[in-house]
């Protein structure tokens, strides 16, 4: 069957280069990834035509999808493998959560808001990801049931590492989370070597604030 012509790729492709090889983003794999995932489809249709735009987006809800480049970032800094396991939280769009399974055994996302779960959850079915879990909860308990986790994402912006979240991760694993105060903060990875926290810092960046126990109040 001819597979459907796909009206957004041309930008898709030029938002890899323009906004990702242009600007030191190296690992194949993740721009593989971003040339592939219909980043429009995680948009509403009157946002689409601003999707592969170097900025991020409203979601609804007062949220966001996050700017491609910061996607592409964080997926190099997990340095991902396609045995791992990921957990992440703040699914959102669930465009991240696409970028993740398109690179690794399995991905349990967690979204604290309803509606943008069910919805995240609907499209990354359609889409095919079968490899993908999206829970509604309380992301900084993490998700005992599945730990431990390779590798752990967080896309929403909290004070310090939620301790639930560096205990679910496994030895030898990473985790990639923006850390800071409500509006800016430092893109941080901390890694558990011999149980302990190795933490190095990779840039400023503004994410919506991460909610909940061990984060902000609202
Ligand atoms: N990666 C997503 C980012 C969405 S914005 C995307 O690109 O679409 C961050 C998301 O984190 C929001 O949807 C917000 O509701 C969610 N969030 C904030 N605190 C959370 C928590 N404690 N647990 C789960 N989700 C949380």
């Amino acid at each position: 069957m001819e597979r459907a012509r796909d009206p957004y790729e041309r930008e898709r492709l030029r938002m890899v280069e323009e906004q990702l090889v242009r600007r030191g983003v190296t690992d194949a794999r993740v721009l593989d990834a971003l040339r592939k995932v219909p980043r429009h489809l995680f948009v509403e249709e009157a946002l689409r035509d601003r999707a592969y735009g170097d900025h991020p987006l409203p979601i609804g809800e007062e949220q966001t999808i996050s700017q491609p480049y910061i996607v592409a970032l964080m997926t190099q800094l997990l340095e991902l493998s396609e045995r791992d396991k990921i957990l992440e939280i703040g699914t959102g769009s669930g465009y991240q959560t696409a970028v993740l399974a398109e690179l690794a055994r399995r991905v349990c996302s967690i979204e604290r808001l309803p509606r943008l779960a069910e919805r995240a959850r609907a499209l990354l079915a359609e889409l095919g990801y079968a490899n993908v879990w999206v829970r509604i909860g309380s992301g900084t308990l993490g998700w005992p049931d599945e730990a431990p986790f390779d590798r752990i994402l967080v896309t929403a912006g909290g004070p310090a590492v939620p301790p639930p979240l560096f205990q679910q991760l496994a030895e030898g694993g990473r985790l990639v989370l923006p850390l800071g105060d409500p509006v800016n903060q430092t893109l941080t990875v901390v890694e558990k070597v011999r149980g302990e926290m190795k933490t190095q810092e990779h840039g400023e960046c503004k994410f919506v604030k991460l909610v909940g126990k061990y984060a902000w109040e609202s």
